[in-house]
């Protein structure tokens, strides 16, 4: 069997560090390039172990509709050349949507890792990749009964498995590994990060973001992602501790660490759960929508007045119920489903 991982975000690595250890023969990866920063994407694959890809498209920076098609017509020439039995996508990126669409038309069969999922919100570039690659894949793991619900009112039925979320795996495998970041931490922090575009296209959106932090009389932990980075020109931030992305050990010792979590990240949200540390979500809505139904999460938007008063009671949150995203196992049942 040939089995390839169209990988190229960083949540992506993450995903694929799980899977690629339950499939270690006859798979391998294809890294488009969307992420190229080495604390993006390099420092993923040295300290997680992941086997290094067959290809690298080189395929990043360009606006959505351009990465998408370039991504295409890279992986249109290999898929051809390749002829694989299986292709796995993972999560919402255009890495994700680009490789579900060659490998349909080349009738290939599609795995989708994280399928199912939905905010409903269909502004979000990432809403639009996994709607059109839930409806193009043939085998469909989804992580919550949610996501599942998801896809049956979209009437995809067939090929459906509820596994549980392959990052649950991701944490559990490299806890032992975490270590400190190399920043003098306070003794007591709140993580946060920032990255949808819905927030750090908008400048006012982000100052208002920004400035509300800045209000909150505790000590803020930052790992700034490269999109937001280059926002933040004429936004004060004053006061908050400012790092560079870190390596997903360094990530689990904050997570570890911290008090608890404010971020619009979809990956993050789940880990502060596994943490069991409470969690902000500065977003409109969510796709991991059992976070609050169980009372661990408050979405408080980017509304100052929201994440102000939000962040009073955020120690209030949490009886964290007992594997809401499965037992740990995710990516040995996807191997079970995909190699038989
Ligand atoms: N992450 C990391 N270092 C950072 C920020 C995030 O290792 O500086 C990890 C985080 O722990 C999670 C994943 O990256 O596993 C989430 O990726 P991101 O927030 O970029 O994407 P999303 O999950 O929102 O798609």
């Amino acid at each position: 069997m040939k089995i390839i991982s169209i990988v190229g975000a960083r949540p992506q690595f993450i995903k694929a560090a799980a899977v690629a250890r339950a499939i270690p023969e006859g798979h391998f990866l294809i890294h488009t390039g969307q992420h190229y920063d080495a604390n993006m994407s390099d420092i993923f694959f040295e300290e997680m172990e992941i086997p290094k890809p067959k290809y690298n498209l080189g395929i990043g920076g360009c606006p959505q509709a351009a990465m998408t098609g370039r991504i295409m017509e890279a992986l249109e020439e290999i898929l051809v050349q390749e002829k694989p039995d299986t292709v796995i996508v993972y999560g919402d990126t255009n890495s994700t949507m680009a490789g579900a669409l060659v490998a349909s038309k080349l009738h290939t069969p599609i795995a989708h890792v994280e399928a199912g999922l939905r905010s409903f919100n269909r502004k979000m570039p990432e809403e639009i990749n996994r709607v059109v690659t839930d409806h193009v894949s043939n085998l469909l793991f989804a992580p919550t009964q949610a996501a599942i619900d998801n896809l049956k009112n979209e009437g995809i039925t067939k090929g459906v498995h509820l596994v549980g979320d392959v990052m649950y795996d991701t944490t559990l495998f490299y806890k032992k590994k975490m270590r400190p970041p190399k920043v003098k931490l306070p003794k007591e922090f709140y993580l946060c990060t920032i990255h949808r575009q819905e927030n750090t296209d908008d400048i006012e959106k982000l100052k208002s973001i920004f400035a509300a932090l800045r209000e909150l009389p505790d000590q803020i932990i930052l790992p700034l992602h490269p999109r937001t980075r280059k926002m933040l020109q004429n936004i004060d931030t004053q006061g908050l501790t400012l790092i560079e992305p870190v390596g997903y050990f360094e990530m689990l010792y904050l997570l570890e660490n911290c008090k608890a979590v404010l971020t619009d990240s979809g990956g993050l949200q789940k880990e502060s759960y596994f943490f069991g540390k409470p969690l902000l979500i500065l977003r409109e809505e969510t796709e991991w929508i059992e976070l609050i139904q169980c009372k661990v999460a408050h979405i408080v938007r980017n509304d100052p007045i929201d994440i102000q008063s939000k962040f009073k009671q955020i120690q209030a949150l949490g009886r964290f119920p007992a594997n809401l995203y499965g037992q740990g196992n995710a990516s040995n049942l996807i191997a079970k489903y995909i190699c038989g």
